[in-house]
């Protein structure tokens, strides 16, 4: 199963694409954590894209897609994966349609987290995220034990650069410039399922497994609306 997250930053995304990869025993790709990873180890990639993300800009297409392409490319995502970051807009969709076309793959779903602008804040200003496993947590919401360490596996928390307030109202601008063409782009082809993401992450994370094991409803019923 090829299933996409879409949603605003801060909606819960990367939290949810960690739970759904557990449960479906799938990879999860986030091109977020793929950039931040080019960035550290410093490749040309990663020298290009860092100016883009720290001003909470979208790094080119091209290069992003091109990063994706290779990630796709790899063995163990001949099961399907949970797609966390991508796509941004409807060029990055269309060229996502094309990749698997190619494989002979199709997006099977596509939830959209919708959020609030308020716990968006909240979230982001507040997230800590562990340097070597990835495990976001949260100053109040989800406390780690210890402030500094991540409570899975030990490792340095660290704030990202780009969840300040100022570099939080660009990514919020620049996501809603493109959220409206992309879903209806999803919504057109029957793939979007919308799901209140401002409440408990165990609810709405167990209603996209509901969603998941029934696959999606016939054409011309729209899921969202279920
Ligand atoms: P995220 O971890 O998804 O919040 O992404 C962090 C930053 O990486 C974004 O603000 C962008 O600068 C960049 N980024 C991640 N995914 C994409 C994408 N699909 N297209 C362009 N830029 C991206």
């Amino acid at each position: 199963m090829r299933i996409v997250l879409l949603g605003p930053p801060g909606a819960g995304k990367g939290t949810q694409a960690k739970r759904l990869a557990y449960e479906l025993e799938l990879p999860h790709i986030s091109t977020g954590d793929l950039l931040r990873q080019n960035v550290s180890d410093g490749t040309d990639l990663g020298k290009l894209a860092k100016s883009f993300m720290e001003r909470g800009e979208l790094v080119p297409d091209t290069l992003v897609t091109r990063m994706l392409e290779a990630r796709i490319a790899l063995g163990d995502v001949k099961n399907g994966f949970i797609l966390d970051g991508y796509p941004r807009n409807l060029a990055q969709a269309r060229d996502l349609d094309n990749i698997l076309r190619s494989l002979s793959m199709e997006i099977n779903i596509v939830f959209y987290l919708d959020t609030s602008t308020s716990v968006i804040i909240q979230r982001l200003t507040g997230r800590l995220v562990c340097k070597t496993c990835g495990a976001n947590f949260h100053i109040k919401n989800m406390p780690p034990k210890n402030t500094l360490l991540c409570d899975n596996c030990g490792g340095k928390l660290y704030q990202r650069s780009d969840d300040n307030e100022d570099t939080i109202k660009t990514r919020l601008a620049v996501y809603q410039k493109e959220a409206a063409s992309l879903m209806d782009y999803y919504k057109g082809k029957n793939k979007l399922v919308n799901l209140s993401a401002d409440g408990n992450a165990d609810a709405v994370l167990n209603k996209m497994l509901e969603y998941c094991s029934q696959g999606l409803s016939p054409k011309g019923t729209d899921p969202a609306t279920r």
